[in-house]
């Protein structure tokens, strides 16, 4: 319907039913922002009450994970670890001077010097071998002190031995004095400070030449196989590198707890404390030191602190961060966005203060999904109504519109039962009066009379077929009937009141009998309706053309005339009831709008239908379409 249509009156009710919709709309949208709202507020709220739960329960189980390394650092200051433990990190034990790592490979060199060495029972030879230049004699005093029952002064004389050997170029007898040393018959021993195993392996490997025997000396250095210091360790590396080839660095990773060690040697060795713990950065990375001593004896765990916190941040879409006192991050993620839930060190205890967020915060998504139902339901909820007002004032209008046409009909009938009704009257006291100037004259009146009187009746017959019609118990008598028999009847009834004017109904039709199977009756009503139309709205059009013939197995009767002819947007609605066009308006023409209706009623009663072919200007030819009468019968 265009807007123009729309502000027709009645303005007032059309205001009033947009309000009440625009307010009811603006509610509705209006809560809905605030469900939105509050939904989002709570969800906020949810997910900050998660994340506090999720830190109290990082806090307890970094508190359980601490504590429990705690004991094992406790059992195993007494009973040393089983090969290979602890699983991450390193265990140093410190018992009566001495050092041992666990798993050992994870210590490649370490600070502490090695004890000195008692060499006063090599004095003897070594002035033979240095001072008199004696090889042989030394050779000789070696060889004795090499059968000694003493591991450290074995190792020292073979070494030695091996070394006079060497010089003097008896090979095979150095490389024999090496292999001694090498098959464990000096257990640790060291000389000078280096493992006297390293020494006779590296001297193996030279007289060998072998790089596979380097290669797998390089393997043993890097399995920590010999305690060694810095200096040590990277001398036999380097070493063995040259001898095997293979200058492949060793990986940073390999060399970092022992890094570790050494830069915090002093805190390790020398803090007494009989527990402690402590985080230290070596290399821009955090490492947690952690130890339990008793008197004599002292256990260090040196690990990364993300390892202790792995289960404690395994909450999954929460950024979990362990922060040291200086901010600095020394476990998982902390995200910069939002709420985070934060456990201070002071008050959980914990040598780290956590921070847990979430990067999802507050819009989970849950409540993604939520908002999108409620958006939905609130989107729904606004077209109903607005979808509800446009069909209720569409219905107000249509009732109004129907009640304007009614009344519009009421006026119209009343008009055409006055005339006919007037001229009955005036006609009736003349004659009753005997104020008739001539026989003749009375004659003309009782005429129109009768005339009038059958126009009377038809009209109160029209429109109560109508009415039965309209309430669907209308009967019809259906007969054979010859199309051009009841064109010239209805054709024939109107020529007595257009004659005068001067007007004339020509028919004209198929030669041939057009049979058509029809209420009489009715059909007459229906084309009489037509010829009237054609007669009152084309009033300047002297000829009306009725014709009949057969269309594509059908019979079409149709009434033209070259009258002001009919809109396009009027073609449909002329059919209903009480709807009158703009030609009615043009001519001033008064009627009930109900003649074209009752038209469509019978013809499709009938079976057939009735079509319009009109432009403005230039005349319209309304026909009617019946099934032909021989195959109804
Ligand atoms: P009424 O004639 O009482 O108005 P109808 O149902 O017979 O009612 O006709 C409906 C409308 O159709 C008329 O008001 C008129 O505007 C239009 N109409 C019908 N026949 C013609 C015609 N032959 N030429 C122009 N307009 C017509």
């Amino acid at each position: 319907m265009p807007l123009r249509e729309w502000l027709k009156p009645p303005r007032k009710l059309l205001a009033i039913l947009s309000l009440v919709t625009l307010v009811s709309v603006s509610a509705l949208a209006w809560f809905g922002w605030k469900l939105l709202d509050q939904e989002r507020a709570v969800e906020a709220q949810r997910a900050r009450e998660r994340l506090e739960q999720t830190a109290d329960r990082a806090v307890a189980i970094a508190r359980g994970t601490l504590a429990e390394a705690g004991e094992r650092l406790g059992t195993w200051l007494i009973v040393p670890p089983p090969e290979g433990k602890p699983d991450e990190g390193l265990l140093l034990v410190m018992a009566d001077g001495n050092l041992s790592a666990s798993p050992r490979q994870r210590l490649l060199y370490r600070p502490d010097p090695a004890p000195p060495a008692d060499d006063a029972a090599f004095n003897d030879a070594e002035v033979l071998e240095f001072q008199q230049a004696a090889p042989g004699r030394a050779i000789e005093a070696y060889r004795r002190l090499a059968e000694s029952t003493i591991p450290a002064v074995r190792a020292g004389a073979l070494v030695r031995l091996a070394r006079v050997l060497r010089k003097t170029k008896q090979v095979a007898e150095a490389r024999a004095a090496y292999l001694r040393v090498k098959d464990g018959e000096v257990g640790d021993a060291r000389v000078g400070g280096v493992p006297a195993g390293l020494i006779a392996r590296h001297a193996l490997s030279e007289f060998s030449g072998s790089t596979a025997d380097a290669a797998l000396l390089k393997q043993d250095l890097l399995r920590g196989r010999w305690p060694l210091t810095r200096g040590q360790f990277e001398y036999y590396r380097s070493e063995a590198a040259r001898l095997s080839g293979d200058d492949a660095a060793v990986p940073p990773a390999a060399t970092a707890i022992s890094d570790v060690v050494a830069q915090n040697w002093q805190l390790i060795s020398q803090d007494d404390a009989p527990r402690g713990q402590t985080t230290v950065w070596v290399d821009d990375h955090p490492w947690f030191l952690i130890w339990r001593s008793v008197p004599g004896r002292k256990a260090v765990l040196i690990v990364r602190p993300e390892s202790l916190l792995i289960a404690a941040f395994a909450t999954r879409d929460v950024d979990s961060a362990a922060v040291d006192g200086e901010g600095r991050v020394v476990a998982g993620r902390r995200s910069a966005n939002g709420y985070a839930a934060v456990r201070t060190s002071a008050e959980t205890h914990l040598p780290w203060t956590l921070y847990m967020s979430s990067p999802q915060f507050p819009s989970a998504a849950g409540m993604v999904a939520r908002q999108r139902f409620l958006l939905l339901v609130v989107t729904l909820t606004i077209s109903f109504l607005i979808a509800g007002a446009y069909f209720i004032a569409r219905a107000i209008r249509g009732d109004l519109a129907v009640a304007r046409m009614q009344s519009d009909f009421v006026s119209a009938v009343s008009h055409e039962f006055r005339s006919p009704l007037t001229s009955i009257r005036q006609l009736s006291e003349l004659l009753a009066s005997d104020r008739v100037p001539s026989e003749g004259r009375r004659h003309v009146y009782y005429e129109t009379l009768l005339r009038e009187s059958i126009r009377l009746q038809r009209l109160v017959e029209a429109l109560l077929n109508f009415g039965r019609m309209e309430a669907g118990v209308r009967r019809y008598r259906f007969e054979l009937l010859d199309t051009a028999a009841l064109v010239a009847r209805v054709a024939a009834e109107f020529e007595p009141q257009i004659s005068a004017s001067g007007r004339h109904i020509r028919i004209d039709g198929c030669e041939d009998a057009c049979k058509i199977h029809v209420d009489p009756e009715a059909l007459s009503v229906a084309l009489r309706n037509l010829v009237d139309n054609a007669l009152k709205y084309a009033p300047d059009c002297p000829t009306i053309e009725v014709q009949w013939g057969i269309e594509r197995a059908q019979v079409a009767i149709s009434v033209r005339d070259s009258g002001p002819g009919i809109p396009a947007s009027e073609k449909r609605a002329i059919f209903q009831k009480f709807i009158r066009g703009s030609a009615a308006e043009a001519a001033n023409v008064k009627g009930s709008g109900v003649g074209l209706a009752m038209v469509h009623h019978i013809v499709a009663a009938h079976g057939g239908n009735v079509t319009l072919a009109s432009e403005p200007g230039a005349g319209s030819v309304f026909t009617i379409l019946l099934p032909l009468g021989a195959e109804r019968v």
